[in-house]
């Protein structure tokens, strides 16, 4: 028998051998570079039991992908064995990091185990994989527990087939494993007789603290202290982009949020991501956590180190990247004071180094089914599927933002973790090794690099330097073939409906309010939103008051100065003159059909916001804002041809005299979300009285909108379309690259 999946490093080999051993079969058990091969001899009638079973109850953190049976003749085996691993092509699965498991978090809290209070406790079920493996296969020699030689006790557990911990190759125990450290604010090792004690001090007087994680550190403070909550903001220079917070259980977690079953499901996952879960009204957490956001991102302790932070007078904290502004993650013992110097009071640290920067998932529950944000620790690097076996491999490099990049082989695709906004050195380097290192775990050999058509994006230039036969894929084409694979969707043509915030189109101009019909190898465009001037480039992505200038602009040209904009006050006449100036010359202001510059322009104008402290801001805080009661809604006026045109100028202006006749902002936000919604299905609608097409693919960063989900997918339904969306990879441009990669798989078939 030969199983592939996520056979290896999660218990299969002992799950298997016990399985046998009380069935009374002969043969054995053995590890490969294909997966796990069993040879069972026996009454056939056991046999075909075993196997039952094993599919049954396969290992906890085991995933079986396939089975394959050969007869054999019987060869008289009286004995069952593990045996010796083979070498080969390393094409089994690599498990993501592992959520600590029950029987470990027993034996943490059972005063009379060997283990008892031991922060690194782990077993073949669970304990860190991907961010402690430096190279394959994987064994403890090519992970960061190099360094820790077994002790006795250890080293039987782990030679011990009916051992939970057989084969755990970070298995450790406090007299030879890892051990903690409490470094001072400037990183002087304090000689601290109980570290963790310390630390729970700490955090209870309101301190901030960096605690070493899997993937890198986390900056913690007590999550119901306003004064740390605050703290922790001015030292971080993030004014207020919504933090995480861990809780200890998930009474914890019910007590600040309202949680349902598919919500519960995901917080205790073995993935253990964040969750996005609506706040209780009134929730009594600081408002600084999660400013004017219904929602709040809360996850559950993945680690015994987690797990022993907390007790009745800790019961939440505040979990969030240890990274100051926009720097990744630091995950360095050597470097991280530099990183986090002045933010820190203390660092939590041990001597198990992190082998790999990887970020906590970030997720929600749309309609009883995932929707991620952000897919990277406990996911990574578990792969998705591409439809069937390609010949070649590919690699896809992704965008700009929230990157991530994709390797695929045979029918998989290896997604990556998060590798973050590719705007400065350290995140290029973490990129570039990213891919070496994933070539090298899942021994790809790519036959061509797939890119955005944006020639400037850091990616894309990496992508024109590496010596392979580039496939180019325009940025919204590639948020549909996303869509259709995350949904398998694989064959034929839809309607894809593309919302961002900014991608190069084939004509030069700046997209993001599409609407393709397309399938994975092409695309023609059908319909987008009327252009307007994006004044200043990449700058009016961080000022949403230039593009309700540009909006106002195309609507009242210069009689726009002469009319009473509240918003515009704090903004200086000369600056206001130079915005329209180059609207009206085009002048560094190129013509953009962007949704997400909607919203911006929608959100300066009801006075939310004139200028971003983060990418996607205005979106989300209009997203918050709007009335969930308000059912008007503005019009938008279009026009029949090819392509369609969308203008939003009605839009602008209904929202403008709403605001001059004091309407308030959670009604004009309101109207503006029902009005996508409608022009959404009016469009669509005329698209499939056109290409006599039925389904509808929705894609782009603007539809992590719930709000605007809502009202839009039951609308869809109920004029008889089936609507795909993504369940596997972001909405964002963190889904990308899986995009990306179908469609150089489908141009690479067809030749
Ligand atoms: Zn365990
Ligand atoms: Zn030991
Ligand atoms: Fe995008």
């Amino acid at each position: 028998m030969r199983v592939a999946g996520v056979v290896q490093g999660v218990g299969f080999r002992p799950r298997v051998y016990n399985l046998a051993r009380c069935l009374g079969l002969a043969g054995f058990v053995l590890n490969d570079g294909a997966g796990v091969v069993v040879e069972l001899e026996g009454a056939p009638e056991t046999i075909d039991e075993f196997i039952d079973q094993l599919k049954a109850g396969p290992p906890p953190r085991a995933r079986i992908d396939a089975l394959e049976e050969d007869e054999l003749e019987p060869r008289g085996e009286e004995a069952f064995v593990i045996a010796e691993s083979l070498p080969g092509e390393a094409e089994t699965l690599v498990s993501p990091d592992l959520a600590t498991c029950g029987d470990c978090l027993d034996e943490l809290l059972e005063p009379e185990d060997r283990r008892f209070g031991y922060p690194f406790i782990n077993c073949t079920n669970c304990g860190p994989r991907f961010t402690i493996i430096r190279g394959v296969p994987y064994d403890r020699p090519k992970t960061t527990m190099a360094s820790f030689a077994m002790c006795p006790a250890c080293q039987a557990e782990y030679d011990d087939p009916g051992n939970r911990r057989f084969h755990a190759q970070p298995n450790a125990c406090p007299a030879c494993g890892p051990r903690l450290a409490l470094w001072d604010a400037e990183g002087k090792l304090l000689e601290a007789g109980d570290p963790l004690a310390e630390v729970k001090q700490h955090l209870f007087d309101g301190r901030v603290v960096a605690v070493k994680g899997l993937g890198g550190y986390h900056l913690a403070c007590d999550a119901t202290s306003a004064e740390a909550v605050e703290t922790l903001r001015s030292r971080k220079f993030r004014e207020d982009k919504p933090f995480a917070v861990m809780a200890r259980d998930v009474a914890v977690v019910r007590r600040y949020c309202e949680v349902d079953a598919a919500e519960l499901a995901l917080l205790i996952s073995e993935k253990r991501p964040i969750v996005l879960l609506p706040k209780k009204e009134p929730c009594h957490l600081p408002e600084a956590i999660a400013p004017r956001n219904r929602y709040l991102g809360v996850m559950l302790p993945y680690t015994p180190l987690h797990h022993l932070l907390f007790d009745d007078d800790l019961e939440i904290l505040v979990m969030t990247s240890g990274n100051r502004a926009d720097e990744p993650i630091a995950y360095r013992d050597e470097r991280v004071v530099e990183h986090l110097g002045g933010i820190a009071d203390y660092y939590l640290t041990h001597d198990r180094p992190v082998a790999r920067r990887v970020d906590d998932s970030v997720t929600r529950v749309f309609r009883g089914r995932e929707y991620p944000l952000r897919r990277s620790r406990g996911y990574v690097p578990l792969p998705l599927e591409v439809g069937r076996a390609y010949e070649k491999s590919v690699l896809a490099v992704g965008a700009e933002l929230k990157n991530t990049f994709c390797l695929t082989k045979g029918a998989q695709a290896f997604v990556s973790h998060h590798v973050g906004d590719l705007e400065n050195v350290a995140t290029v380097e973490a990129f570039e090794e990213g891919i070496a290192h994933f070539r090298e775990l899942f021994d790809v050999e790519p036959a061509v690099v797939a890119r955005d058509l944006h020639p400037d994006y850091l990616a894309s230039r990496y992508a024109q330097t590496s010596g392979l036969p580039e496939v180019v894929v325009q940025h919204h084409h590639a948020h549909v073939a996303s869509v259709l694979a995350d949904a398998g969707y694989y064959e034929g043509r839809v309607i894809g409906v593309v919302f961002d915030g900014a991608g190069l189109g084939d004509d030069g101009a700046v997209w993001g309010g599409e609407f393709l019909i397309a399938d994975l190898e092409g695309y023609e465009r059908a319909a987008h939103l009327r252009y307007v001037p994006l004044p200043g480039g990449d700058r009016a992505a961080r000022e949403p008051w230039r593009m309700a200038l540009s909006w106002l602009y195309t609507l009242y040209g210069d009689g726009v100065l002469k009319k009473r904009l509240s918003f515009l006050d704090e903004i200086p006449r000369g600056r206001r003159e130079m915005v329209l100036e180059a609207a009206a010359k085009g002048v560094n202001a190129p013509p953009t059909s962007s949704m997400g510059r909607l919203f911006d322009a929608v959100a300066a104008l009801v006075g939310l916001r004139n200028f971003m402290n983060y990418e996607g801001q205005t979106a989300l805080e209009l997203e918050q804002l709007a009335s969930l009661e308000e059912e008007g809604a503005y019009e938008f006026s279009h026009e029949e041809g090819t392509p369609l045109i969308i203008d939003a100028s009605p839009v602008v202006e209904a929202a403008a005299s709403d605001v001059a006749a004091g309407v308030t902002a959670d009604v004009v936000a309101a109207r503006f979300h029902n009005g996508i919604a409608a022009i959404v299905a009016r469009v669509v609608a005329a698209l499939r009285d056109k290409y006599a097409l039925e389904t509808v693919a929705l894609g782009g960063g603007c539809f992590q909108n719930i709000t605007l989900l809502n009202k839009l997918a039951p609308t869809l339904e109920g004029a008889g379309f089936s609507v795909l969306l993504h369940s596997r990879v972001p909405t964002n441009d963190g889904g990308l690259s899986l995009g990306q990669a179908a469609v150089a798989l489908a141009r690479l078939e067809k030749g």
